[in-house]
């Protein structure tokens, strides 16, 4: 069932000659959603009529873009995508966009972010029906069921199609003249609205939307079916059945970058709110207030403003290696962390540190950062999390491995803080994550620490650490 994860940032443009350069730019700025592998495809006029252009490598959008491949970009509609995917595989028919192309309906490209919870069953049926798939992506599904809809327009195919997938789908469309942004009735994944002068701009972030000096016009809201034309106001509907809205709790925590604003708020301030609750949730006589970069730093900032307790940057991150999860194979996630980050002795030796995470997955990163920060002579090292112990996997598309892997899933808090070899332990509650995210209008999906998925995917199962509504996940010497 969890046969398909994919992180991933998407990006539309219509309506600007140089559309193709504009999407290279957003995917630059979303780059941090996926680094596996990229694509653009543009839509073009020729004497046959549509034409489609496409690039798609595997690697960073600086590694393979350059100007000949944008200017070949040409048309005034593109769509873009940056991908990270463990299963599914990393085959080059799965690199988005993908595009579906028949005589009945013109040519349609769809770059998608997130993860359908029904494609296996979709898929199957629809290979028993005579459907032949190219690729292992869930995105691919949506193409077939346009293909399949008796429906007349291509609007009305897409809308169909999407009323019969379910789970997490922030969706950019290009079909003729037209682009299409759909969030899922839940709002899993951001999706927001810009324009840069006439141009109409769809990004996964509104950091996106900076880069290109875009006007952020605002969020694309859970269950709408966005219409985009050139020259024409926006047109919009809400064609899905309404569901209770269920934002990714974990893309303010790390997905997100934190220059974007989600829920009217900017993704640092809500991360900083968390390191302030941490603080007050779990009081420690400290020395020095230590970061794991880069998304632990505004909690950090957070906690050490809260406590008074100076703010040091005791670890340094090599910017020159990608993100150490991104490795699938545990061997080189290991090797990684120290590949990645460097203590510094003349600020940790003697103190006594309250060093601060966004999250703990597997536990691999934060063992060894422990074990880094002692043999840089901390004399005591409490480590704070902020966020509550992930004790359940992602269906909705952010990478998480299996519950056998999630360590909060296998043992308690205790055995945790044993295991880290850190003097205390303390992670975020759940009502101070709400807190930290504090939107009245907003409901955020936190199933990953709960169990509580939106859909009905499996029961909650009871896990380790008592859940406390409260600060209740602390541990000790
Ligand atoms: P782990 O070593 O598995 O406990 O990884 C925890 C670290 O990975 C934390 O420092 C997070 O910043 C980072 N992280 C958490 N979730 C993800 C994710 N879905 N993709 C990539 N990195 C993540
Ligand atoms: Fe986000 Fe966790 Fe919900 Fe997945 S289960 S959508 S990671 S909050």
């Amino acid at each position: 069932m969890n046969g398909f994860k994919d992180e991933c940032g998407v990006m539309g443009v219509l309506g600007d000659n140089e559309a193709s350069h504009l999407v290279y730019l957003g995917l630059y700025a979303l780059q941090h959603r996926g680094q596996e592998a990229c694509g653009i495809v543009t839509v073009d006029d020729d004497k046959q009529g549509k034409v489609l252009r496409s690039h798609k490598q595997f690697g960073l959008v600086s590694d393979g873009f350059n100007k000949d491949i944008l200017s070949r970009l040409t048309g005034r509609l593109g769509v873009g995508h940056v991908r990270y995917s463990t299963t599914g595989g990393n085959l080059v028919q799965n690199i988005q966009p993908i595009v579906y192309q028949s005589s009945e309906n013109g040519s349609i490209v769809l770059a998608h972010n997130g993860n359908l919870t029904n494609a296996e069953t979709i898929r199957k049926e629809l290979e028993a029906s005579g459907s032949i798939f190219t690729s292992t992506s869930d995105t691919e599904v949506i193409s077939h069921l346009i293909a399949k809809s008796k429906k007349a327009t291509v609007k009305e195919k897409l809308i169909s199609a999407l009323q019969q997938v379910k789970g997490g789908y922030s969706l950019v469309v290009a079909a003729e003249e037209t682009l299409y942004a759909v969030r899922d009735p839940y709002g899993l994944r951001p999706l927001v609205l810009g324009k840069k002068g006439n141009a109409w701009i769809v990004a996964s972030e509104s950091c996106a939307l900076d880069l290109i000096d875009a006007r952020f016009v605002r969020e694309i809201k859970p269950g709408e079916f966005l219409i985009l034309k050139e020259g024409q106001e926006e047109a919009s509907e809400f064609p899905f059945e309404k569901k209770p809205e269920a934002f990714c709790s974990f893309e303010p925590i790390y997905f997100s970058r934190p220059d974007s604003t989600q829920n009217g708020s900017a993704v640092y301030i809500q991360r900083k709110r968390m390191g302030e609750i941490l603080a007050k949730e779990y009081p420690t006589q400290a020395d020095v207030v230590v970061a794991i970069p880069d998304s632990g730093v505004p909690m950090a900032i957070g906690y050490s403003q809260a406590t008074g307790i100076p703010l040091e940057l005791g670890l340094i991150r090599n910017h020159y290696v990608g993100r150490t999860f991104i490795e699938p194979s545990q061997a080189i996630r290991d090797f990684g962390v120290k590949l990645k980050l460097n203590a510094i002795e003349g600020v940790l030796k003697g103190k006594r540190v309250v060093v601060i995470d966004d999250s703990i997955v597997r536990g691999t990163t934060s063992t060894k950062i422990v074990r880094m920060l002692r043999e840089a002579g901390a004399k005591e090292i409490h480590f704070r999390v902020g966020s509550p112990p992930i004790t359940h996997s992602c269906f909705y598309g952010v990478d998480t491995p299996d519950r056998k892997k999630l360590l909060a899933a296998q043992i308690t808090v205790d055995k945790i803080r044993d295991l880290l070899g850190a003097d205390s332990l303390g992670y975020l509650s759940n009502a101070g994550l709400k807190e930290a995210l504090s939107d009245k209008s907003q409901g955020y999906c936190m199933a990953c620490f709960t169990g509580n998925y939106p859909e009905d995917i499996c029961a909650p199962i009871s896990k380790q650490p008592t859940d406390a509504d409260g600060p209740g996940y602390f541990a000790s010497k």
